[in-house]
């Protein structure tokens, strides 16, 4: 951890406390997603989709031990981006529409609510890591592309291929077939023809109250070279207020970062709303408008109150996953 995130720390101990203070229908306001078993004021950690589980497993024990929940939402996710069989994380997973892969990725200290974040990164594979940096090292909040490698090679990343045999067969498979990418398809009114694509969104509480919210992914199967998703906008890919909570979201980033859903679903528990509610009508802001989208948000309060919503994923088991001081608990979203 940086001095400025330190210094962050320091100069936040006395405001943590309001963390806390949240308006009495907040804290009173239920959603199904609450694990009893978390105490207000007890760290945990928050995990999207089916590799939440094991993410939690790497990130939790960093809580446990006192440390910090940006290190724990780092870890976590640097555990996804780099298993070697994921295809919707990280490298070797969904190549664009000439083949490469490319990563999309955010990290929110809630205590600065400072922001870091990489569009369309290529050839680096820890793509939270490298926004970390950029959050940490620079006033800037979001870098893009090729410009992006650059800045992680001058913070000492690796450069190296995201192309793995997985991704190069099923690009040569799609590229065989001489169809246009899906990005050219009509807008999702009638349906959503997108079928291939996944983040793993994590948010964490440490044990001094300190909230962290980050994000990663490849973003959407054969996009445009240049796509850039939902994932690394403030507010659209995941958002955290200090004082509230934070929410992350998966699914059809580009109809989705259009309503910026997750600071949707943060001011509305800012309002009072328990974290499910707020998730659903945050997706309901969206269906409302008449698209057709497969999409999910999860959302925790400060205080471990959790929750989650989803849209046109009958067939698609979206869930996330807590681990606290009990244990882990992985919570399907119907
Ligand atoms: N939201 C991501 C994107 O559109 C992909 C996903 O989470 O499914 O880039």
């Amino acid at each position: 951890m940086n001095e400025k995130i330190k210094l962050s720390r320091r100069a936040l101990l006395g405001s943590v406390a309001g963390s806390f203070a949240l308006p009495a229908a907040a804290r009173a306001a239920v959603g199904s997603g609450t694990d009893p078993s978390i105490q207000p004021g007890a760290p945990f950690i928050l995990t999207t989709w089916d590799f939440g589980p094991g993410a939690n497993e790497v990130g939790y024990p960093i809580l446990q031990s006192g440390g910090s929940a940006i290190d724990a939402v780092e870890a976590a996710i640097n555990y996804v981006e780099l298993l070697p069989d994921e295809y919707w994380v990280g490298y070797g997973g969904v190549p664009n529409e000439v083949g490469e892969t490319t990563l999309d990725a955010m990290i929110l200290w809630g205590p600065t609510h400072d922001v870091g974040a990489v569009g369309c990164l290529k050839r680096v594979k820890l793509a939270i890591s490298v926004a970390r940096k950029v959050m940490e090292e620079t006033q800037h909040s979001l870098i893009v592309g090729d410009d992006a490698t650059r800045f992680a090679a001058r913070m000492g990343f690796e450069e190296t291929s995201l192309t793995n045999l997985t991704s190069q067969t099923k690009w040569e498979e799609w590229a065989a077939k001489g169809i246009k990418t899906d990005a050219f398809d009509p807008e999702p009114f009638d349906e959503d023809t997108l079928k291939g694509h996944d983040t793993v969104g994590t948010i964490a509480v440490d044990a001094d109250g300190n909230l962290c919210v980050g994000c990663s992914t490849n973003g959407r199967e054969f996009k445009i070279p240049g796509r850039v998703g939902d994932s690394p906008i403030a507010g659209a890919g995941a958002y955290a207020d200090q004082d509230v909570g934070a929410a992350v979201a998966t699914g059809n980033g580009d109809v989705m970062m259009r309503f910026l859903p997750t600071y949707h679903t943060v001011e509305l528990m800012r309002s009072g709303m328990s974290p499910e509610a707020a998730a659903q009508a945050a997706i309901k802001r969206i269906t409302d408008k008449g698209y057709k989208f497969g999409g999910g948000i999860a959302a925790a309060s400060v205080d471990g109150r959790h929750g989650g919503a989803k849209a046109g994923w009958e067939d698609v088991p979206f869930s996330y996953s807590v681990q606290t001081q009990s244990g882990g608990v992985k919570y399907p979203i119907a």
